[in-house]
């Protein structure tokens, strides 16, 4: 795509933007990237070293924390990344009043540490831990390397970070939120997500059949006809772009 074409489709996003009484996100894999996190389910990425009906279950942490706390130590190194401009631009667009919250299928809390509020994670966070045998909660500050895998002060039980598993739900009080957030949206950014795993791929869905609209932002973009407004390429320029040409399409 040309660079004018570029900037008309930027214009056009916009100008949804402006339009909109509701706005909200679903984000994935595809806006970390560019923080320096792989895509888990890449070539190279994380599932393709550790199987993940092998190590992705709460029934395997539970037969065998130990192991399943090598996989986890590597993925926990996600707690070091920063926020790109794409993560600041989002929450840039919730300063201005013009997002109402988003929905993320991230584990690695780059929304907020972006400066965004409302962010609704449909498979928890590093954020916290809990023990397995007793429930106590810890803060991630309370859980640092080098001591993995990270034991509870109180009954020495090993720690679970909050991420849901693969044979996990979706957190109730997620789903709930994320209901509220969706009910009368008219317009729905989805970035970085190929929109395949359930229940984020009905959302794209259930926005279009209450009248609302849909920008994309992909590299490789999913939705086709589906969407308003297609924007091709990197979540960080193209998110800081949009935020930009609010201010100049008066
Ligand atoms: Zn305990």
């Amino acid at each position: 795509m040309k660079k004018s074409d570029m900037t008309d489709v930027i214009a056009d996003a916009a100008r949804l933007l402006k339009e909109s009484k509701k706005t909200i996100a679903l984000t994935g894999a595809g806006v970390s990237t560019e923080s320096g996190i792989p895509d888990f389910r890449s070539r190279d990425g994380l599932w393709s070293r550790y199987d993940p009906m092998e190590y992705g279950t709460l029934g395997a942490f539970k037969r065998d924390p130990e192991k399943i706390w090598t996989m986890l130590a590597e993925l926990m190194t996600l707690v070091d990344a920063r926020p790109n401009e794409g993560h600041r631009a989002m929450a840039k667009l919730e300063e201005l009043g013009m997002l109402a919250g988003i929905i993320t299928q991230n584990i690695d809390s780059l929304h907020q540490k972006g400066g965004s509020k409302k962010v609704v994670e449909y498979h928890g966070s590093f954020d916290s831990f809990t023990c397995m045998q007793c429930a106590c909660s810890y803060p991630l500050a309370d859980v640092r390397k080098p001591d993995l895998p990270p034991h509870c002060s109180s009954c020495h039980g090993i720690l679970k970070p909050d991420i849901v598993f693969f044979d996990e739900q979706i957190p109730p009080s997620a789903l709930s939120e994320s209901r509220d957030l969706i009910h009368q949206a008219d317009l729905l950014i989805v970035a970085g997500t190929s929109c395949q795993v359930v229940p984020a791929a009905t959302i794209p869905a259930t926005v279009l059949a209450q009248g609302g609209k849909i920008i994309e932002i992909n590299r490789e973009p999913v939705l086709n006809t589906h969407a308003e407004v297609i924007l091709e390429g990197s979540f960080s320029q193209l998110m800081s772009q949009l935020v930009t040409a609010l201010h100049s399409t008066q």
